[in-house]
């Protein structure tokens, strides 16, 4: 008896458990937004899913807070609506409708439909919409405590600046002081301000609403000079509003302007009202414990020109060693040369012992050697240099290396290597050693590393016989895996859909005498950083990641959808267009773009490499087309003469 009973409440469980699924799939399910999901959007945002399937003559009227909504034949829907601030709750209502009740309609009846209870669905989603910074009033004088200077902390020395910003009160006056540093540093009210919105931007119009333009925003500075030192000192920010002189002065001065008229309310303030407020961030001041040297214990680091910002330079590796001069957050600032200067990541950098430099080089012999598939530069340092490789032009590299003085007396040539052109040196400034490296034809790939102290520079010559596949060594990159992407409105996942395509141009590319290598032929995991290096291990000729597109919050999909095409070097630019190009062709999608995006898949050096976002997941139509074999082999068949073109041109150049 004692086992039986467990059974019958596991059994009555599951009888649950199965009824609550059917129950679920009977209902409206929203794939987009989720419950509770902070939506980064600003005025509106889109919102995905699907409906119970109909049988053949039944439809449904569909409404989202009261805008109707079209729904696809297989029960997809996607909407793009109005939101407002603060917790924002989407109401949706589905009236299955029978044909016949139409028909009724179009011979006369009155009236919609028979709305029957029993037809209808309904559902409500709350999501959160941030609020929108907010002007603040003139009749209170106030510093907005949640506004921010985008740190925590900063350590300066002499020769820096310091910026700062408040918000507040439009049209008064404020200044700041930092303890017994500066006293009374004047700042000024900026023009107005639009919250610029970076989805909106990228992958939209560009549209800032009207009610995003934000008055009382001012702005100050200090520069730091070497008397100035301290240790975590806060910042206090002052407000008071305008003299009643300079109101009345204005008043005084003919043309005077309606919004000078926002002026008024401050008369009744004397000249006591101030409101202060202290700096939740910190500062140092000419901290003894700067410059001092740090070494990379990543493998593979970037270095950028700002906290979180764009990069300096990408993959320095394990060992590089830089001085660095001062912090923000996370972030050092690493003096690399006279005038040059990049901010390093905290965490991928040990410090080294007080009175330890970063190395110093000086290179007296360049020398080059010539293999089957690649050219070989070799560089001789001390030690790890910072460095950074830019493509100047299709057919020019340029090698910067951080803290090497020149003594280059030698250049040597290795005579009958057809695609090095010229090769020329500069001291541009003390701690930076350049070379230009000219060609005879566009660059394919290149690869840069540390062997000890020697760094080698490793041009990719361009394959043999540009006019086939055959023999062509291409890694098919079908994005994502156990993160799915992004989902359809009925549930397709990316993961399937890009896997899908790419099984298929692989077929495709092997047919014509191709070397596939797929980072994943199946649903098992690979890590995103593992695909390069699968890339990079296979000795790829080129790379294509095959993905299928959604958008960020707030930018409209029924405008901003379409094929389009990912680089990130220059030598990749033309696989992309290439590819690209036979896409609209073969497809007949709207062109939504090519870009330079900053992909991890693309970022490598050795090989051109792109990313095809084939077409749109969260727009129903193209949801359903991507469940067919019909568009998956034409996605396959135009990558496919994408990059065949590719060789032929390059070959042809
Ligand atoms: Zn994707």
């Amino acid at each position: 008896m004692k086992n039986i009973f467990p059974i019958k409440i596991i059994l009555l469980l599951l009888v649950l458990l199965i009824s609550s699924a059917y129950s679920k799939d009977k209902g409206i399910v929203v794939i987009y937004p989720k419950p509770d999901q902070v939506i980064g959007a600003v005025d509106s945002t889109f919102i995905l899913g699907h409906l119970p399937k109909l049988e053949k003559d039944e439809l449904y009227d569909f409404r989202i807070n009261g805008v109707k909504v079209d729904v696809h034949p297989d029960g997809g829907f996607l909407a793009f609506l109005p939101i407002d601030p603060g917790p924002f709750t989407f109401y949706l209502e589905a009236v299955n409708v029978y044909k016949k009740d139409f028909k009724k309609k179009i011979d006369g009846f009155s009236g919609l439909v028979n709305i029957n209870t029993d037809n209808t669905i309904k559902d409500s989603l709350t999501v959160q919409v941030p609020e929108p910074l907010i002007q603040s009033k003139i009749d209170s004088l106030y510093i907005d405590p949640h506004f921010h200077n985008q740190f925590r902390f900063k350590a300066l020395k002499a020769g820096d600046r310091l910026r700062l910003m408040i918000k507040g009160t439009p049209l008064c006056q404020a200044w700041f002081s930092i303890g017994s540093i500066a006293d009374s540093i004047p700042m000024a009210e900026t023009d107005p301000r639009t919250q610029a919105y970076w989805g909106e931007s990228v992958f939209g119009n560009g549209a800032v609403p009207d009610s995003l333009l934000i008055k009382g925003i001012y702005s100050g500075y200090l520069d730091v000079t070497d008397e100035m030192r301290g240790d975590s000192l806060k910042v206090t920010f002052f407000l008071k509003p305008p003299s009643v002189e300079s109101i009345i002065k204005r008043f005084l001065l003919p043309p005077l302007e309606m919004s000078e008229l926002n002026l008024i309310p401050f008369l009744k303030y004397s000249d006591t009202d101030i409101v202060s407020i202290e700096s939740y961030f910190k500062v140092n001041f000419n901290d003894p414990a700067y410059p001092m040297t740090v070494r990379f214990i990543d493998s593979v680091q970037t270095i950028r020109y700002g906290p979180r910002k764009g990069y300096f330079s990408i993959f320095q590796p394990e060992g590089v060693e830089a001085e660095v001069i001062g912090c923000e957050d996370d972030w050092y600032i690493a003096q690399l040369s006279e005038t040059q200067k990049a901010w390093i990541f905290k965490n991928s950098v040990e410090i080294l012992p007080h009175g330890i430099l970063p190395p110093q080089s000086f290179l007296r012999v360049v020398r080059y050697y010539s293999g089957d598939s690649k050219i070989r530069f070799e560089f001789p340092l001390n030690g790890k240099h910072p460095y950074r490789i830019t493509e100047v032009d299709r057919r020019h590299l340029r090698v910067q290396l951080f803290g090497v003085t020149s003594d280059t007396d030698w250049i040597r040539y290795t005579f009958g290597e057809e695609l090095i052109d010229l090769v020329t040196w500069e001291q541009v400034e003390p701690g930076l050693y350049q070379l230009d490296i000219r060609m005879t034809r566009d660059i394919w790939g290149y690869d840069a590393f540390y062997e000890g102290n020697t760094f080698y520079l490793e041009i990719k010559k361009p394959p043999e016989n540009l006019n086939s596949l055959k023999g062509k060594r291409i890694v098919i990159d079908p994005g994502h895996s156990s993160d799915p992407g992004s989902i359809g409105p009925t549930g397709l996942t990316e993961k399937v859909a890009n896997l899908n395509i790419a099984l298929k141009l692989a077929e495709r590319l092997r047919d014509k005498g191709a070397t596939v290598i797929m980072t994943r032929s199946d649903s098992s995991h690979v890590d995103l950083y593992d695909r390069p290096a699968i890339t990079k291990a296979n000795q790829a000729d080129l790379f294509v990641s095959i993905h299928n597109n959604a958008l960020p919050d707030g930018v409209n999909p029924f405008v901003n959808n379409g094929a389009s095409c990912y680089y990130y070097h220059p030598h990749s630019i033309n696989l992309a267009r290439a590819i690209q190009k036979e896409m609209l062709k073969e497809t007949k999608q709207k062109d939504y773009g090519l870009y330079h995006g900053n992909l991890a898949v693309n970022r490598p050096t050795q090989y051109p490499a792109v990313l095809v976002e084939c077409a749109f997941m969260i727009i129903p139509e193209q949801e359903a087309m991507l469940k067919t074999e019909d568009f998956q082999k034409k996605c396959a068949k135009a990558i496919t003469k994408g990059i065949e073109k590719f060789l032929k041109e390059f070959k042809d150049d």
